[in-house]
């Protein structure tokens, strides 16, 4: 009998700050008993949800069955930054612009937008949480405005709008003096990203679609036609199974050794008051992503997205058992302190009221997994550090998929390589962070 066993479980590194300040939220059941369902949906991320809600488009008759493994937005989903990107955010690449066809993925990203914000009005998601206000790549060296320069030439060439910021105009937007100057895209959306997962979950359950949360998936074996799903306490039988779970398709054997299991670190400061926001200046949101991407990330947040505050994100370690270390994180939150401290003189020292780890999946060749990996099992995984749009889009593949729905997003991810094969461990491990610290180095100013 072919049967997939989960090796590992997620485990989460400091909390879910993103989610914490929205207070708490009403918990969902427990699935303890045994259940049948037409489409079981492992993960609720952004890409479990999107693929939940795309099968209710497809098939409105079906009973779609969501587990997750803690609460919902409590993953990476509550610890990103929320910069839901439309245009070429190529990771590896020095300056962001894309290898590939770029008119394609914009147009793909773009979609996934639509998608989103279609699902904010259907489900009457607060529209503070899923906010078009674009994005500023800030340069804070004369390298980092070097790739600002080239990133836009880039953008010209494709035929998008940027603005370059001079450095006055960096100050009157974030009240930093840190950066010599800025590239303005207007397309990016920023997220409350657990506002938004929330109001997801929220919407799907009130269309009947059932939702378990700390619920682990331990495995899942051929069951007749179809599969029983067996998580920590109850099985759900299905035909058709999809899964969501990012890097933890390789817990389950799947893609094994041809994934990067990365972790990204971020901290938050506590609700700014009213004299450090005075004394901080510039604008009540905005949002940078660093010029390099192995640079810092800086966003600032006000009351109506979970109170006045800044978020830090830098640093990535490899972890290829996919648990970040304590240590891991005492680190990058003392790198961040000093990231923030560089850039805000005047609020130097604050302490932070939230440290926390996330994980994210990349392959070599920046490929996600959305295919059907056995009869009825159909994966939407690996974002490639992008999984507010690429989750978005991979989700929808992934159910198109599992419904026999083709489409311009299901026929691009289908057809995508498989990730390239890993050099063997230790080198891998020893070789990947060695690099990942020369980067981080190298974009010490940004
Ligand atoms: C600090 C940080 C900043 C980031 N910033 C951005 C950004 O600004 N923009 C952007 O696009 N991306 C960003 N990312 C990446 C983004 O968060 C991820 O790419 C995205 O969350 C991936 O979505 P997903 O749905 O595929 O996976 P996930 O969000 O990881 O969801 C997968 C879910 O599956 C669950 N799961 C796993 N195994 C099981 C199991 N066995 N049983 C049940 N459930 C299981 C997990 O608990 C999880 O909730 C950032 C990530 C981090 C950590």
């Amino acid at each position: 009998m072919t049967r997939y066993t989960a090796k590992s479980l997620p485990v989460q590194r400091g909390p879910a700050a993103w989610n914490a300040i929205l207070g708490p939220q009403t918990p969902r059941s427990v699935l303890e008993d045994n259940q049948s369902a037409d489409f079981v949906v492992v993960g609720a991320g952004f890409a479990g949800l999107t693929a939940a809600r795309r099968i209710t488009q497809l098939e409105p008759e079906a009973r779609v069955v969501v587990i997750e493994s803690g609460r919902v937005a409590e993953g990476a989903a509550g610890r990103n930054s929320g910069f839901m990107i439309d245009l070429p955010h190529d990771l590896a690449s020095d300056d962001y612009a894309g290898s590939g066809d770029d008119h394609k993925m914009i147009g793909l990203n773009r979609q996934a937008i639509d998608f989103a914000r279609a699902a904010v009005d259907e489900y009457q998601i607060d529209p503070n949480y899923f906010d078009q206000v674009g994005k500023v790549n800030g340069a804070a060296s004369e390298a980092a405005e070097a790739h600002n320069k080239s990133y836009a030439q880039h953008l010209v060439s494709l035929g998008e709008d940027s603005q370059t910021l001079d450095r006055e105009q960096m100050h009157e937007l974030t009240g930093s003096r840190h950066y010599i100057s800025g590239l303005f895209t207007p397309g990016t959306v920023m997220l409350q990203p657990a506002g938004y997962i929330r109001g997801l979950a929220r919407g799907l359950a009130g269309q009947g679609v059932r939702i378990f949360e700390n619920s682990s998936v331990t495995g899942f074996a051929r069951d007749g036609e179809g599969w029983l799903v067996q998580a920590s306490k109850g099985t759900v039988t299905t035909s058709k199974l999809v899964l969501t779970v990012n890097g933890h398709l390789e817990s389950f054997g799947i893609e094994r050794d041809r994934l990067l299991q990365l972790f990204l670190f971020a901290v938050m400061t506590p609700e700014l008051g009213r004299e450090e926001l005075t004394r901080l200046g510039g604008q009540p949101r905005w949002a940078v992503t660093p010029s390099d991407p192995m640079g810092t990330t800086m966003r600032r947040i006000d009351s109506s997205q979970g109170g006045n505050r800044i978020v830090t994100r830098t640093c990535a370690t490899l972890r290829p058992g996919m648990v970040a270390t304590q240590a891991d994180l005492k680190r990058a939150a003392c790198v961040m302190q000093r990231k923030f401290d560089q850039r805000f003189p005047k609020l130097a020292g604050i302490q932070m009221e939230y440290q926390w780890a996330g994980h994210l999946c990349l392959s070599l060749n920046g490929v996600s997994v959305t295919r059907e990996i056995d009869a009825g099992v159909y994966s939407g995984c690996v974002q490639n550090g992008l999984g507010t749009a690429r989750g978005t889009l991979t989700g929808i593949a992934a159910a198109e998929l599992a419904c026999g729905h083709n489409s311009p997003i299901s026929q691009h991810f289908s057809t995508e390589a498989q990730p390239k094969r890993l050099p063997p461990q230790p080198f891998q491990k020893i070789g990947a962070n060695a690099v990942l610290r020369w980067k981080e180095w190298k974009a010490r100013r940004d």
